[in-house]
């Protein structure tokens, strides 16, 4: 529910305005069961908020894009077969250009039809992504090295892909070599266990959960190949992936996977300040009072955009300020953080005082474990007299292991 005006302790009225994209977001957000379903279950669980409240460039190492993928390997996989599946990538290019664009020919108007058919927003995204990835010329060179059943699996899960926004992403890849492909799987997978600080167990996991339970995560491009010793065998599906044996040996093949998150959560994913201000704005949201995301006062000249702005309804204000910060940081790194954020922090609250504005709370809110570490140097901050203004008020520190209760207190007090 929007918030339009702060008023003062002298009874100024302070029209609001929202500049930023949140307020959209929120909007979809509400309107998607699904979403809100999500948010719901994930403010409790504590691995998948870990994961996924990563900074944009931790859930992606594509640059500029900061598509969110995650990356399943089978962990026996994970010994030496880079240097076998090198050889096979060799010798397993197919070249069957010819044809290849007369498939393309013939199912284009299907695919094009089943387009046409698509929500007016969905194919508004399409028309952008076809015009930044120039779609239809790269579209027969990327499944040029495809086995023929798989071929026509990605063109009957084509329009679903597309609508999907994850053609331009596909065709970056799928017209490398496979090991070129595992690579980039293993890179993503490195870079954002790390960032997450958890094992590769834990990894696969939150993967299964995703997919499984939470029904977030498809399966985008699986690679399946057998490391006995025979002639190499490897081959790709696009969409769901197949359980099967080896034809030549019987045994189990090894696999891989890409995963993409279904569109509605990419926009959570790829937000400023990600996730963790959608399910904070979630939370607010649910304690029923009046809000606004991205708020400036119109007319003030100067002022600063607060993140959240809260009505308690008893002529007092609660500030939030979200950060989402990239967590592959030292201690000392993640310290230097919450004094950029706090800073920030009160100079909103000074902002809003300059105008007699009355704040009855504040809370910072981030994306690190609020752990006993760093609960101790928000204290040390707090006895400095370049924070001292924030005991005037009540200050409230939050990670992503305290934001389930923020709803609570926040009606317990308002
Ligand atoms: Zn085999």
């Amino acid at each position: 529910m929007e918030l339009d005006e702060v008023v003062n302790k002298n009874g100024e009225i302070f029209n609001l305005i929202s500049k930023g994209e949140s307020l959209n977001i929120f909007k979809e957000i509400d309107e998607s069961i699904e979403t809100k379903t999500f948010l719901k279950l994930i403010k409790n669980d504590l691995d998948i908020l870990n994961l996924l409240t990563n900074h944009r460039s931790n859930m992606s190492i594509i640059d500029g894009l900061n598509f969110p993928m995650l990356f399943s390997i089978d962990i026996n996989a994970q010994t030496d077969f880079k240097k076998h599946f090198d050889e096979l990538a060799e010798m397993n290019i197919a070249k069957t250009d010819q044809e290849l664009k007369q498939l393309f020919k013939k199912v284009l108007p299907d695919v094009l039809e089943k387009i046409s058919k698509l929500p007016t927003k969905t194919k508004v995204n399409l028309l952008a992504q076809t015009r930044r990835g120039n779609l239809l010329n790269s579209f027969p060179k990327a499944i040029e090295n495809l086995k023929p059943e798989t071929r026509e699996e990605l063109l009957k899960e084509g329009a679903n892909s597309i609508a999907g926004e994850i053609i331009p992403t596909v065709l970056s890849f799928v017209e490398t070599s496979k090991s070129w492909f595992i690579n980039f799987g293993l890179e993503i997978r490195k870079n954002i266990i790390n960032a997450s600080n958890i094992d590769e167990k834990k990894y696969e996991e939150i993967i299964k959960k995703l997919e499984n339970h939470y029904h977030v995560i498809d399966p985008f491009i699986s690679l399946y190949w057998c490391e006995k010793e025979h002639e190499p065998i490897s081959f790709y599906t696009i969409g769901s992936r197949m359980e099967g044996k080896c034809p030549i040996c019987g045994s189990d093949l090894l696999k891989c996977t890409l995963y993409h998150f279904k569109p509605n959560i990419i926009k959570l994913l790829r937000a400023n300040e990600g996730l963790i201000k959608c399910l904070t704005m979630f939370l607010v949201d649910e304690s029923g009072l009046l809000w606004l995301p991205d708020v400036y006062l119109e007319g003030i000249k100067g002022d600063t955009e607060k993140d959240i702005v809260i009505d308690t309804e008893n002529g007092k204000y609660i500030l939030i300020e979200v950060k989402n910060y990239a967590k592959d940081q030292t201690s000392r790194g993640k310290k230097q953080n919450i004094d950029k954020m706090m800073s920030k922090t009160l100079n909103h609250l000074r902002k809003y005082k300059e105008h007699d504005i009355d704040i009855e709370k504040v809370y910072s809110v981030f994306n690190y474990c609020y752990d006993k570490s760093l609960q101790a140097h928000v204290k040390r901050n707090l006895k400095t007299p370049k924070f001292s203004d924030l005991n005037l008020i009540e200050y409230n520190v939050v990670g992503i292991d305290t934001l389930k209760n923020m709803k609570v207190e926040i009606a317990s007090k308002g």
